[in-house]
């Protein structure tokens, strides 16, 4: 190993407790940051800096730290091994391009990981570089604090610094490093890791530990590693309803890319859906449309058959049993996802009680929108139950009548379901035109003026407020006109 880099005064607020490098060997390298020509600032996120115990001013001016050059008190710094299935395929894969610095304990007693990407090679790296573009860095923070604010569990940004270095992908772009903030980045993949190897102890030792950070509750369960599985499930229904229920498509949904904490994780070639369109796809390189909108949730359930496979000799010590324990859990996603789904619609709706048809009227709303290629978030921001004659044609008017036929059914009064409704359809999303002009303006004029009045808009998504309408205007494109890039 190198020497030390020299450490910064705990004046900082760095309270590192880093139970992840205290887990078996096989599940990560040590390895320090390999450090940058010249970090500079970009944009450091103030509130979450605080939020987590941090000296915000002061770390706001310590480039250094967010680029590795230097190293935080405390951190013992690592890249975490993982294996994956990519569109599909098996991969052993691992941080190629980040470096976890520790486990952050906040003054509430909250534990995140504080992660580089995209600072260097590690031996996962493979083919590549280990560095990281500006652009997808900055992307990945517009939309990670933009899912924030719209209330869906996330990985956050904490700050991006500029390298002072190229790297090079289709041409020369500058270089950054992304500190990334999660509850943790265990993934599906770390559990195929650890299944892949046949190393039982390390599987149960990853399982112990993930129990501990993230259902404490369930370590005195019977079964703890089928109640994990289950409880794992059910954040994931949870978790890819929000994202239906926004028009969020994730883009890439390998097993290296679930978090078993529940969170939204690896925002790279992920957009949001203007045009309601199930088969939805931006991302380049998804050229069959595996991770389209309409199939996150049967590719949720997908990844999580992975993590039960890997799970298998945790279940039971009887390989079958295991596996019948295993298929019976996995069978319970659909009627799960479908529970939160249609909590997550029936809110969209302003509907408070439930009814035998509320399924088939949100069907008819969304099959619609889209024959009439109607944006996803402004139809239903724009639904109002006081309107007597919608100017959208008979097709919506019938529907219309229906809706209101049903909010008659159940005891709130009208402006109590419009405020429900304002709280769960947000007006404004990030744009793909907005992100890309926000993203134009800091790489071609080093202005990030544009990319901090987005993220000002972005902050408060549900709010009834004047919100200019260029943050609210659909971008135009025909779908397929946007694409968004993986290998980033
Ligand atoms: P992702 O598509 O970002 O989920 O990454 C998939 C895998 O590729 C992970 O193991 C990454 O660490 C690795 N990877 C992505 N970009 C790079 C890069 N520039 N250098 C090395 N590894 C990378
Ligand atoms: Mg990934």
């Amino acid at each position: 190993m190198p020497a030390s880099a020299p450490t910064t005064p705990n004046s900082s607020g760095w309270n590192f407790d880093n139970s992840y490098a205290r887990l078996p060997a096989m599940l990560h390298e040590q390895l320090e940051p390999t450090p940058v020509k010249e970090p500079r600032m970009v944009v450091f996120n103030h509130a979450l800096a605080q939020s987590l115990g941090l000296n915000a001013s002061a770390l706001a001016e310590r480039a250094a730290i967010f680029a590795g050059n230097e190293l935080p008190e405390g951190a013992e710094p690592l890249a975490q091994a993982y294996a994956g299935h990519q569109y599909g395929h098996f991969t052993g894969l691992g941080d190629g391009r980040a470096i976890l610095l520790g486990e952050q304990i906040t003054p509430t007693g909250e534990r995140y990981d504080v992660q580089l990407k995209g600072s260097g090679p590690t031996p996962f790296s493979r083919r590549g570089d280990g560095r990281a573009a500006l652009g997808p860095m900055l992307r990945e923070y517009i939309i990670s604090e933009a899912m924030h604010a719209l209330g869906i569990p996330t990985t956050h940004s904490l700050a991006v610094v500029t390298t002072g270095e190229k790297v090079f992908r289709q041409e020369s772009l500058p270089g950054a490093v992304l500190t990334r903030i999660a509850a943790s980045h265990i993934r599906v993949g770390t559990f195929e890791w650890a299944a892949a190897h046949r190393d039982q102890s390390a599987l149960q030792a990853l399982a112990d530990h993930t129990l501990q950070r993230h259902y404490l509750a369930l370590v005195t369960a019977e079964a703890p590693y089928l109640a994990l599985l289950e409880a794992v499930m059910e954040r994931q229904a949870r978790l890819i309803a929000q994202w239906q229920c926004v028009g969020f498509i994730h883009g890439v949904m390998n097993t290296d890319n679930v978090a078993l904490s529940g969170e939204t994780i690896d925002y790279g070639p992920c957009a949001f859906m203007d045009a309601f369109d199930p088969a939805t796809v931006f991302s380049s390189i998804d050229r069959n449309g595996r991770y389209a909108y309409g199939n996150q949730p049967q590719i949720a359930q997908w990844n999580l058959a992975r993590l039960a496979e890997a799970l298998l000799p945790l279940l039971h010590a009887d390989e079958k049993q295991a596996l019948e324990l295993a298929n019976a859990a996995i069978e319970s996603f659909k009627t799960t996802f479908e529970g939160h789904w249609l909590t997550g619609m029936r809110a969209k709706l302003g509907l408070f009680t439930e009814e035998a048809g509320d399924r088939a009227l949100i069907e008819s709303l969304l099959t619609w929108m889209k024959e009439q290629k109607a944006d996803f978030t402004n139809t239903f921001r724009a639904l109002n139950p006081a309107e007597t004659a919608p100017q959208e044609g008979p097709a919506f008017a019938a529907w219309h009548a229906q809706w209101q036929a049903r909010l008659k059914l159940q005891p709130q009064p009208a402006n109590e379901v419009l405020a429900h409704m304002r709280a769960h359809n947000p007006a404004v999303i990030p744009r793909n035109h907005k992100v890309e002009e926000a993203l134009a303006a800091a790489m071609e004029h080093s202005d990030l003026s544009v990319m901090q009045r987005l993220l000002n808009v972005l902050a408060k998504p549900y709010e009834d407020r004047e919100v200019q309408s260029e943050f609210t205007t659909p971008s135009g494109l025909a779908p397929g006109a946007y694409q968004t890039f993986c290998g980033t």
